[in-house]
C-alpha cells in the first residue's frame, strides 16, 4: 500500500480529498467508528473557509453560521468589534464527516474504526494497525491531531499544563440573540473560554484552563464553571439560565501548544495539522493550519519534494502567526495583561489588527 493517511480529522480528510482528486490510490485510517464531537471551538476563520471551498465543500451549505463580530471580556468589562473577515461556526462532527465523504466519493479508501498502534519512520515507513497487522507504506501522512503515535511522538513541551474542555449549552432566546453573529472570548485567571452559536439556541463553550485552576475547583466541571462565571460577567450572563447538553464536557489533557515540528531527516512521513504545529487556541486558527498543511504536504508529495523540505516550509509559513499568538498567550496569562488588553482592545484598530496577525497569512494554491 503506497499511500497511507493516519487520522481522519480536518487535516487527514483534506489530504485524502486532494490525493484522491489527483488520481492517487490512498487509504485513510481513522480510529473512530462514526462521526463524534471534538474538543474544538469550531470557529472557522477565513483561510479555513477558503480552503474548504477549494476542496469542494461550502461551509454555508453544511449549515455553518456566519460570524462577523468579536466580543472580548474580562472581569466586568467587555469590548466588541468587527472582525476583519467573516468567520463561520460549524460543528466538527459535521465538518470532518463531510471531508471524509468527499474523499470517499473521489475514490479514497476510508477505513473507520481502525486504530494505528505505531509508526516507524524510514525509507519504507512501517505501521502496525489493528485488524490489518503490519503495513509497509511508500509515504505516510501523519494526522492524528493532539494524539501521539508510538514511534513518532512529539517531545514534551513546557506548556503541557493546559486542559481543553468543550460542552454544548442551550441558551434562552435573549442570550442567543445577543450572541448571534459573534464569537465571544471571556478571560479569567488560569484560562479563557470561547462561546459561539452552532445553531439558533445551541452554543459551543470551549475552555482552556491550567491544571492547577481545575484542581483548585476540585476537578469538578460545574464548580469550575461557577467559579469562572463569578469572575467574568459576560460568561455569567450567558450561562446563568443555560442548559448543558451533557453532564460532562469533552476534555483533552496536556495540550502541546506552541509545538512546531523541526525537520529531523524524515523523507516519507509528512506531518499534518496539530502533528505539524499546535497553535494556542485563543486565535481559533488551528483548522486553517490543518487545511494549509494538507494542501502544502500533498503539493510537496505530488511534486516529489521530501517531507523535511515541506516541514521546513511549514515552519516558515507559520512563524509570524506563532510569534503573535505566543505573545498574546503570555499577555492574557496575568491579570495586569488582561487589563492592558481590555484597555487597548477598546481602540478601534487594535482587535482587527490582532485578529489578522494571529491568522495564517500565506495560503497555498489549490488549483488541481
Ligand atoms: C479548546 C480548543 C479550542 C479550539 N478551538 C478552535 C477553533 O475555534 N478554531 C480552530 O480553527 N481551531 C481550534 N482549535 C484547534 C483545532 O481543534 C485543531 O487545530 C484541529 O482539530 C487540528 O486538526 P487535525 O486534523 O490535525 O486533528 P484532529 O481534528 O484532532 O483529528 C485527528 C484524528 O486522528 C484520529 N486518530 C488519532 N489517533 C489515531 C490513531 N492512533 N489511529 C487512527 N486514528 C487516530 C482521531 O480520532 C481524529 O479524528 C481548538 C483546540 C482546542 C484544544
Amino acid at each position: 500500500m503506497p499511500l497511507v493517511i493516519v487520522g481522519g480529522g480536518v487535516a487527514g480528510g483534506a489530504a485524502a480529498v486532494l490525493l484522491a482528486r489527483a488520481g492517487r490510490h490512498v487509504m485513510l485510517l481513522e480510529r473512530e467508528q462514526a462521526p463524534k464531537p471534538k474538543v474544538c471551538g469550531e470557529f472557522l476563520s477565513c483561510a479555513a473557509h477558503d480552503y474548504l471551498i477549494a476542496l469542494g465543500l461550502d461551509p454555508a451549505t453544511l449549515g455553518a453560521m456566519p460570524i462577523s463580530r468579536l466580543r472580548l471580556a474580562a472581569g466586568s468589562r467587555e469590548v466588541s468589534t468587527n472582525l476583519p473577515f467573516t468567520g463561520w461556526s460549524l460543528p466538527r462532527d459535521i465538518l470532518d464527516e463531510a471531508l471524509l465523504q468527499r474523499a470517499a466519493a473521489l475514490g479514497a479508501d476510508i477505513r473507520r474504526g481502525t486504530i494505528v498502534r505505531s509508526l516507524q519512520d524510514g525509507a519504507r515507513p512501517q505501521l502496525i494497525v489493528d485488524g490489518l497487522g503490519e503495513i509497509e507504506a511508500d509515504t505516510v501522512f501523519l494526522a492524528t491531531g493532539k494524539h501521539d503515535l508510538r514511534g513518532v511522538a512529539r517531545p514534551i513541551s513546557a506548556t503541557h499544563n493546559l486542559i481543553g474542555f468543550k460542552g454544548y449549552f442551550h441558551l434562552p432566546n435573549s442570550a442567543a440573540h445577543t450572541l448571534a453573529g459573534h464569537i465571544e472570548l471571556a478571560m479569567f485567571g488560569g484560562g479563557y473560554a470561547g462561546l459561539q452559536l452552532v445553531d439558533a439556541n445551541r452554543a459551543n463553550l470551549s475552555l482552556l484552563v491550567t491544571q492547577s485552576r481545575f484542581a483548585a475547583a476540585g476537578q469538578d466541571w460545574f464548580r469550575l464553571l461557577d467559579e469562572i462565571c463569578a469572575e467574568n460577567a459576560l460568561l455569567r450572563s450567558r450561562l446563568s439560565d443555560a442548559l448543558p447538553e451533557t453532564d460532562r464536557p469533552l476534555a483533552i489533557f496536556r495540550l502541546p501548544f506552541g509545538f512546531r515540528h523541526r525537520p529531523d531527516g524524515s523523507e516519507h512521513v509528512f506531518r499534518l495539522g496539530d502533528q505539524m504545529a499546535c497553535m494556542p487556541s485563543f486565535a481559533g486558527d488551528g483548522m486553517s493550519i490543518a487545511l494549509h498543511s494538507a494542501v502544502a504536504a500533498t503539493d510537496a508529495y505530488l511534486a516529489d519534494v521530501d517531507a523535511d523540505a515541506y516541514h521546513e516550509r511549514m515552519r516558515r509559513d507559520l512563524a509570524g502567526q506563532f510569534t503573535w499568538s505566543r505573545v498574546l498567550s503570555h499577555i492574557i496569562a496575568t491579570q495586569a495583561g488582561r487589563r492592558l488588553l481590555m484597555e487597548v482592545a477598546a481602540l478601534p484598530a487594535v482587535m482587527p489588527a490582532l485578529a489578522r496577525r494571529t491568522r495564517l497569512s500565506r495560503l497555498a494554491q489549490v488549483i488541481r
